[in-house]
């Protein structure tokens, strides 16, 4: 019994056999004579594995948009299109001719398309995967390689990767695959917030370790321990549980009455469903970028108009929070072209972007959402901005829903202005949280960026994993001053980091004075069981004493 420690991510155990995703380990045999070439064979062998390429990307769009939808699916159209692509069909069949193995014409034709892609300007470098992705697919026919094909895994299947993108880890399907391990990654990469949506037990960042493990080798995943075990003893197997609270409905509060709101993380209109059955009090963050990735131009008002009123109709008479865009950072959007920037992280990302270069995006946005808050349902919807450093961003954003909402009136079209909020996730927003609140409905935490900004440690760098921790104590006081001032203020206080959904914080997050705390829907009913098991009374005392402390030690002590 070997045991491998990472990241724990999902905070759910998986059992089942190893099956390694490596989606570039293609190797080309060496280049033969080229009179020795048979080109008609070659030509028909290219044909052969277009033919195959193109029935499993049709195969995978079809799944995907019954997975995730039809938006996500439109990935799959496009890996199409490169499959027909006239240039470089005519590059490889020409090279063929010349007497070029198939898989050789490909591989060159590919390699210079995606070269081109990934010298072009902005994002669409990003394009370049997509092309990888479809010349893998023809190598894998050609060199009669086996591919995991990601959607279609056996039940009981531990996926191990390098990394895993969240396209890829949006196509898993849920009930095949018993646990995720990778060696790189981060608790709150996308890719590992995406596993935690569909419940697929998950630990990140284990390091090269993780190669020594075979294909075929049964493995526990074990992601609350943060432990890959691999050949576990049956005591341990026996352990395999989830978190398994059972499932509560309605909101709850803590043991002397506090009420405290435990909502959902979404981000594809596929969550909608994992989430109720969880027994989420509504959504407390709606990533609406999800809606604008993997497909070639974002979607129209109407379109989002439908998924807010979905959400909206998900949570009958619950909150629905519905974040603006929040594009750059680690979220590349290819058809928006973002600056490249040296460090996308602090450059132009979220509100930043809706008040600049993508104003028309936001605006569009805004109609959306004040149109569904004219809605029936409309009444639930509440809308934060992400990535609020000044509070003239806030006046700025007021002042467009404003001119949103005339230009409504003027066209005599139903609207509501919604609640609106702020994310803070940034020092200056929990240094300014008053001023803020003075100008909102709500302030909403989210400790994945808070902590990389408190602590300069980017969340997806495994080498600086261990300050990207929200438990130091910096980072808590950024968060008891902004629950502080909102409530000064009169206004409630929310928590939609990756933090809020560990039950193990629970106690300490009632404590510094959270009204809502929105997660994956896989940690709901951990945590609102740990609530109703919670005195807030001693809760505000262990989160004093924490405030005090000075070392990230002395917190992990006064917590143990
Ligand atoms: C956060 O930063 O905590 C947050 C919830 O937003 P995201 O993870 O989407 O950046
Ligand atoms: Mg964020």
């Amino acid at each position: 019994m070997a045991t491998f420690t990472g990241v724990g991510s999902t905070p759910l155990s998986g059992v089942g056999t190893a099956r390694w995703f490596r989606p570039s380990a293609l190797e080309l045999p060496d280049r033969p004579d080229p009179a020795t070439v048979d080109s008609a064979a070659e030509r028909d062998r290219f044909e052969d594995a277009r033919d195959a390429a193109r029935a499993a990307i049709r195969e995978a769009r079809d799944r995907a948009a019954a997975a995730v939808g039809e938006d996500e699916a439109a990935v799959f159209e496009a890996h199409e299109q490169f499959l027909d692509d006239p240039q470089l069909v005519g590059a490889i069949e020409e090279s063929i001719d010349d007497g070029t193995p198939a898989e050789h014409a490909v591989a060159d034709a590919y390699a210079d398309a995606i070269a081109q892609f990934e010298g072009m300007e902005g994002r669409m470098a990003e394009r370049a995967d997509d092309l990888r992705d479809v010349r893998d697919r023809l190598l894998r026919e050609l060199l009669d390689v086996d591919s995991v094909d990601l959607g279609s895994l056996p039940e009981g299947t531990v996926l191990l990767a390098d990394r895993l993108t969240p396209s890829d880890t949006a196509g898993l399907d849920p009930d095949a695959v018993a646990g995720v391990a990778t060696v790189t990654g981060g608790r709150t990469s996308h890719a590992a917030i995406i596993a935690r949506s569909l419940a697929i037990p998950a630990v990140v960042g284990v390091g090269e370790a993780l190669t020594d493990v075979s294909d075929g080798a049964t493995v526990l995943v074990d992601g609350e321990a943060g432990e890959v075990v691999v050949d576990p003893d049956a005591e341990r197997r026996a352990s395999v549980s989830g978190v398994d609270a059972p499932v509560v409905t309605e909101h709850v509060e803590t043991a002397d009455g506090r009420k405290i709101e435990v909502a959902a993380n979404v981000g594809r209109p596929a969550e909608l469903d994992p989430a109720t059955a969880r027994g989420a009090d509504g959504i407390g963050l709606y990533r609406t970028e999800f809606l604008f990735l993997d497909r070639d131009t974002p979607p129209d008002e109407d379109e989002q108009f439908e998924a807010i009123t979905d959400a909206l109709a998900a949570f009958p008479d619950e909150r629905v929070v519905v974040r603006t865009l929040d594009v750059g950072g680690d979220k590349q959007v290819p058809y928006l072209d973002l600056p490249d920037e040296p460090n996308p992280f602090l450059g132009r990302r979220g509100v930043r972007l809706s008040l600049g270069d993508h104003a028309d995006l936001f605006e569009t946005q805004l109609r959306a959402l004040l149109k569904a808050a004219a809605t029936d349902a409309g009444d639930d919807l509440a809308v934060m901005v992400p990535m609020v450093a000044r509070v003239e961003e806030v006046e700025d954003v007021l002042s467009r829903v404003e001119a949103v909402a005339a230009t409504l009136d003027a066209e005599g079209v139903d609207y509501a202005i919604p609640d609106l909020g702020a994310m803070v996730e940034t020092p200056a927003a929990s240094y300014v949280a008053g001023a803020l609140a003075d100008r909102l409905d709500f302030l909403s935490i989210g400790t994945n960026d808070l902590t990389q900004y408190v602590m300069a440690a980017d969340r997806e760098n495994d080498g600086v994993a261990d300050l990207h921790d929200p438990l130091h104590p910096a980072v808590l006081r950024a968060i008891d001053r902004t629950v502080t001032a909102a409530h000064e203020r009169g206004a409630w206080v929310g928590m939609c980091g990756e933090m809020a959904g560990d039950p193990d914080l629970t106690e300490l997050l009632v404590g510094l004075g959270l009204d809502e705390l929105s997660m994956s829907a896989v940690t709901v009913p951990a945590v609102k069981a740990r609530i109703r098991e919670t005195d807030s009374e001693t809760a505000a005392a262990l989160a004093r004493e924490v405030l005090a402390c000075e070392t990230r030690s002395a917190v992990a002590s006064r917590l143990d």
